[in-house]
Parts: structure tokens; C-alpha cells; sequence
């Protein structure tokens, strides 16, 4: 058996620790939770406290709490930790040796050989650092890697093919951007720059500052001025930052946050993605030319770089996926988790110092892009609004399960309905990808043109795909799942061609054009014929959304169960004529889904009825489309 070789990333927000297993490289959890907070603290007893419960605990005592110390490895400074003094060595030895013991409880054999990542701009001192820390946790460490070698080990570890990686690594609070180049097991860092004190932890400030300025006018009270409530805040903004990322919009929200002339106060505020992207904008510029400078230094143009990684918890901010596609003309990989990338490479290079044959990391990823179609607004120039424009909401190649929220707004005043198209596909023009269902939200607001929708999709590692709109103002929500929408692609891919196909060569047979409603007039025009209101317009995730007519709509309705109990029958009905015509494996998941609208019904559990309906109307859609 190969020796035991374990990777670590000693970060400065965060750490981990990987091995190779047959060939396989894994994180080693706790509790399910790979990350060991890099925070190391002393308990009101006096106990030493490593991970979460130092994290926890720095709120209510930072000065028996230590943070970032990998900023300070490398230096002749000691850090006060309750009463006694400490080095950075010493503190960051705690982190290690919290890991090792991890590990061992893990695996059930002693681990003492380790390979730990550093910045790839450490100086020989921090780079010394780091190996004594190693020994003072009881490790031998077998190497000092670069981090961005790391991150590419983990995309190509075979290294069969040649490649210049860019690594674009911002993390809590540092931003390195290098150029790897990786050819038959030689691994070269061409450039590197970076900026050591740009990271997330920045962006938590400048939305922390947002908000105690709007909480300190609306209640003259400034939060930053309590430890305790700038503590607090600065946890609550980080999560929101967190779920931004994820959603246009979300809250923050801290009871008892402060108080006033006896009386407590209670934080709840909004933000939107949007507002956020203002404000680190300038932030995610400096980065920019960083990359910029990167490139310059290797002397190569963007269009020589064969792969652009992200990694770092702060890649997830997705105006950076953005803005670096925008710079470099080409979608950054984000498949491996960008917290655990720099481990799992720091475990390739263990795995393969110790003679190990190493396959790449495995990761559920959504082959295609899901979202839906909307409206693009007519520019400064009088150009016509398209009105097959594809908005991305879960991007190609991101991990399972995703989750994602964009905002959209109404295109005309008291506009009572929308509809909710979803396709799945890479084209702008919705009529080259997939639809995989639809419905209407309405009953809207009767409110000017610009009411605000959110539209959230959640997709399961099954493939299950989870539609909903929301009306911001309201809070009215219409919702449908979509069973097996990845599988029923390829299905509908492979139709899809067929149809094209059999069309082609009737075509060719009869020399006569296409009957209307097949496959759509492609042109880089658009077609003509179309009259739409107009959106107001407005950035880049604000897009219009049309409101068709005569869609068969799903909402409960005030008398109970009568809406949903003839809208079931006609479904049914609908049902019985599709499934004569549908293939044995869409007949089987028609049986299924009306069985579960005939229960539903006989035991008027109307909610239930109304999912099943929804699901039944998605699937004969999708089948009358096919
Ligand atoms: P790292 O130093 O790589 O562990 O990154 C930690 C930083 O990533 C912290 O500033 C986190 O707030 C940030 N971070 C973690 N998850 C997310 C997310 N989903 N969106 C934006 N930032 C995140």
C-alpha cells in the first residue's frame, strides 16, 4: 500500500485537509463539515478552542480570540491569546495539529506526512514558517506547495495535456491571481500577483458600513460604535454577502441588535444583489488589473490561456464570474469546490510524490444551463427589443444541488399576469434551447410597469428542478417541479433532432416549406412581427417579462377545491389524448402522475393536487411540444 501522504490548505479564513483514496482525492469531514475555521481561541476555563467554537466564541471575546494569523507567519511578533503570548508558528501549529487528529480520528492510522500550501508570493521566511508550524503539530512536512499549483493539480493531475491555467484565488482576506503552466508532470508558476489585503472580509465591511449607516438614520443608533453589535452585524452581513451569491435579494435580520431609552431594537433590512455589486465593484476592478498585470508579466494575451479556475470562498460572488469572462472570453471553471480546491490538489501532490496513480475529483455538475426567457429591452440606438432573449439563472457546470435566485420585472402597467418559460441550454435566443416547462404567476399587484418578480430555480442532484416566482411586493408565489429535467433533456435533445431530421428530409421530398409552428426562423434579426410592450429597462439582472394570454392557470382559488378539481378534470382529459400518442417511457410517467392527480382529488387534499396538477400540466406540455 502507498505511504500516506496528506494535503493541507492552511488558510487564512479557512482550513482542510485531503488524501488521495484509490485514486480518488476527498476532503476529511467532521460532523459533515470539511472547513476548519482558521481560528484558534482560549475558553473562560482556560481550554483551547480550534475551529468553530473559536469563531463562535471571537464575538463575544476577541481578546481571547486569534483570526488571520497565517497574515502574520513570517514575522518576529507574538499574539496575545488570553494571557500568555504566542507565534504565529505556534497559533498556526493548533490548526494543524486540530487537522491531524481529524484525520487520524478518520482513518484510524497515525498521519505524519503532509504536503501544506502556501501563497505562491510567501517569501522564504513565511514559507519556513510554515514548515515549523508542521513540526510543532507533529508533522514532517514533504512540501511547501504553491497554492494556485495546487488548484491546478486538482483541474488537470494527470497533466497529460500542456496548459496555462489562470488561478484566480480571492479568499477572505487575500486576492492572488497566477499563471500556472502544467506539462508532463512539471508545474510552473509563470506569474503570480495578488493583493494581500483585498479579499471578502472587505466586502463584509463595505455592506456592514451600508447598513449601520441606514440603521443610524432610521434609529440614531450606530452599531459600529458596540463591539458586540458591530460583531454581530459583521456575522449577519457575511451570511447575507453568502446567500447573495446565491439570490438576487435577501435579508438581514438580528433581534435585540441594540438598544434606545430602555427599549430594544431589532435589525431587518433588505438587500439586493444588485446594491452589493455597487458596492465591492470598485474592489472587483483592482482584482482586474491584477489579472491584467498577471498576464503581462508572463507575456501571453488572454486568448493563450487555455483554462481559467476560480478558487477561494469569495469566488462564489458571481459578478466576478462575469466580469472575468467578460475580460478573458471565457467561462471560469468553477466544478470543484473553490473552498476545497487548494486541498484536494495539496492531496494529488501527496498522492503522487508517494507513488500513487491520481484520477481527477469527481463532481455532479448540470451539463447545461437552466433559465428562462424574457425580454430585452430595445437599446439607446432604437433597436427593436428581442423578445427571445435566454436569462441564465443556474450556469453550465455548476455543482449539484444548485439553488438560484435572479430578479425580473413586469414590462407593462398593471400588468395581472406573467409567464414563466424555463429552458435549459447555452444559446441567447431561447429558440435554440430546451423548454422544460412553464407557467404563469398572476394576480399580480396592479402596479405601473417595473413590479419586481422574483424567479428562483432549484435543482436536486436528481435532476429535479424547482421552479418558482415570487412577487417581491406581495410575497405571491406560483411554483412547479420538474421531475428528471436533466435526463429529459437529452430525451428531447435526441427528439428534437429526429423531428428536425424527418422535417429535412420531407422537405426535400416535397420541396414545400415547413408548416407553421415548426422549428423557429433562426435569423440574426428576429422576427418581425412582434409587438410587446416595453420594459423600463434597467442592469444586468433586471430583465422584462411578457405576459401572454389563454395559459390554463393553477393558482388555488378561493373556493376550495372546486378551481383545482375542474381544472384536474380537464387536465385528465388532455391526459387521456396525449398518452395515446406519447412513447412507453412517457407513458409510464404520465400513469404516474394522473394516478396522483386521481388520488389527490379523491381525497380532496387540494394542495396536494395542485402540485400534482402542476406537474401533470408540465409534463403534457413538454409532451405536446415534443
Ligand atoms: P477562504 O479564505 O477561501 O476560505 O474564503 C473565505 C471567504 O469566502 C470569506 O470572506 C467568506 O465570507 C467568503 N465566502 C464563502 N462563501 C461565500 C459565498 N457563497 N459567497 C460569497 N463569499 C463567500
Amino acid at each position: 500500500m502507498a505511504e500516506l501522504i496528506v494535503g493541507i490548505d492552511l488558510g487564512t479564513t479557512n482550513s482542510e485537509i485531503a488524501i488521495v483514496e484509490g485514486g480518488q482525492p476527498r476532503v476529511l469531514v467532521e460532523d459533515g463539515d470539511p472547513i476548519l475555521p482558521s481560528v484558534v481561541g482560549l475558553a473562560e476555563d482556560g481550554r483551547l478552542l480550534v475551529g468553530k467554537a473559536a469563531r463562535n466564541q471571537w464575538v463575544l471575546a476577541p481578546e481571547r480570540t486569534v483570526k488571520s494569523i497565517k497574515r502574520k507567519m513570517g514575522q518576529e511578533v507574538k499574539v496575545a491569546l488570553g494571557t500568555d503570548q504566542f507565534t504565529p508558528q505556534e497559533v498556526s501549529a493548533m490548526i494543524l495539529r486540530t487537522l491531524k487528529a481529524r484525520a487520524e480520528r478518520e482513518l484510524g492510522v497515525p498521519v505524519v506526512k503532509a504536503v501544506i500550501t502556501v501563497p505562491a508570493y510567501f517569501n522564504d521566511s513565511q514559507r519556513q514558517a510554515t514548515r515549523e508550524a508542521g513540526a510543532l503539530a507533529g508533522l514532517e512536512v514533504v512540501r511547501i506547495l504553491n497554492e494556485p499549483t495546487a488548484a491546478a493539480l486538482t483541474y488537470n493531475p494527470d497533466q497529460s495535456k500542456a496548459e496555462r491555467i489562470l488561478v484566480y484565488d480571492l479568499g477572505g482576506g487575500t486576492f492572488d491571481v497566477s499563471i500556472v503552466h502544467t506539462e508532463g508532470g512539471v508545474v510552473e508558476v509563470l506569474s503570480s500577483h495578488g493583493d494581500t489585503q483585498l479579499g471578502g472580509d472587505d466586502f463584509d465591511e463595505l455592506l456592514l458600513t451600508d447598513v449601520a449607516t441606514d440603521f443610524e438614520t432610521m434609529y440614531g443608533v450606530d452599531l459600529r460604535a458596540n463591539r458586540v453589535s458591530r460583531a454581530r452585524l459583521l456575522r449577519a452581513v457575511e451570511d447575507a454577502k453568502k446567500r447573495l451569491s446565491d439570490h438576487a435579494i435577501t435579508k438581514v435580520e438580528e433581534e435585540f441588535i441594540a438598544e434606545k431609552d430602555g427599549v430594544p431594537l431589532h435589525l431587518n433590512v433588505e438587500v439586493e444583489r444588485i446594491e452589493f455589486e455597487e458596492l465591492i465593484r470598485p474592489l472587483i476592478d483592482r482584482t482586474m488589473q491584477c489579472v491584467q498585470q498577471a498576464l503581462d508579466d508572463a507575456k501571453l494575451t488572454a486568448a493563450q490561456i487555455d483554462r481559467v479556475v476560480l478558487v477561494g470562498g469569495s469566488t462564489r460572488t458571481p459578478l466576478i464570474g462575469r466580469l472575468l469572462e467578460e475580460r478573458l472570453g471565457q467561462p471560469a471553471h468553477r466544478e470543484v469546490n473553490p473552498d476545497l480546491c487548494v486541498a484536494l490538489g495539496a492531496a494529488i501532490q501527496g498522492a503522487i510524490i508517494s507513488g500513487q496513480n491520481v484520477g481527477s475529483v469527481l463532481v455532479d455538475i448540470t451539463p447545461h444551463s437552466l433559465g428562462i426567457k424574457c425580454l430585452e429591452m430595445t437599446d439607446d440606438f432604437g433597436f427593436r427589443p428581442n423578445e427571445f432573449k435566454f436569462a441564465p439563472i443556474i450556469r453550465r457546470n455548476s455543482p449539484l444541488p444548485a439553488s438560484r435566485s435572479e430578479v425580473f420585472a413586469t414590462v407593462s402597467d398593471n400588468q395581472p399576469i406573467v409567464e414563466v418559460e424555463v429552458y435549459q441550454g447555452e444559446s441567447a435566443d431561447v429558440r435554440r434551447n430546451h423548454r422544460v416547462g412553464r407557467f404563469n404567476i398572476e394576480g399580480l399587484a396592479r402596479v405601473p410597469a417595473g413590479n419586481q418578480l422574483v424567479v428562483q430555480l432549484d435543482l436536486t442532484l436528481d435532476g429535479i428542478l424547482k421552479v418558482s416566482a415570487r412577487e417581491k411586493a406581495t410575497g405571491l408565489v406560483k411554483q412547479i417541479t420538474i421531475e428528471n429535467a436533466l435526463a429529459r433533456y437529452a430525451m428531447a435533445e435526441r427528439e428534437h433532432a429526429q423531428s428536425r431530421l424527418n422535417r429535412m428530409w420531407s422537405d426535400l421530398e416535397t420541396l414545400s416549406t415547413p408548416p407553421p409552428g415548426d422549428e423557429p426562423n433562426l435569423s440574426e434579426d428576429g422576427p418581425d412581427d412582434f409587438d410587446h410592450p416595453l420594459d423600463e429597462g434597467g442592469p444586468e439582472t433586471e430583465h422584462g417579462v411578457s405576459s401572454p394570454v389563454g395559459v390554463p392557470q393553477l393558482d388555488p382559488g378561493p373556493r376550495e377545491g372546486q378551481r383545482e378539481t375542474v381544472q384536474a378534470r380537464a387536465l385528465l382529459e388532455k391526459a387521456d389524448r396525449v398518452r395515446g400518442k406519447a412513447g412507453a417511457e412517457d407513458q409510464v410517467e404520465l400513469d404516474r402522475l394522473i394516478s396522483r392527480v386521481r388520488d389527490a382529488m379523491t381525497d380532496r387534499r387540494w394542495g396536494d393536487l395542485q402540485s400534482a396538477c402542476n406537474d401533470l400540466s408540465d409534463v403534457l406540455f413538454y409532451l405536446e411540444d415534443a
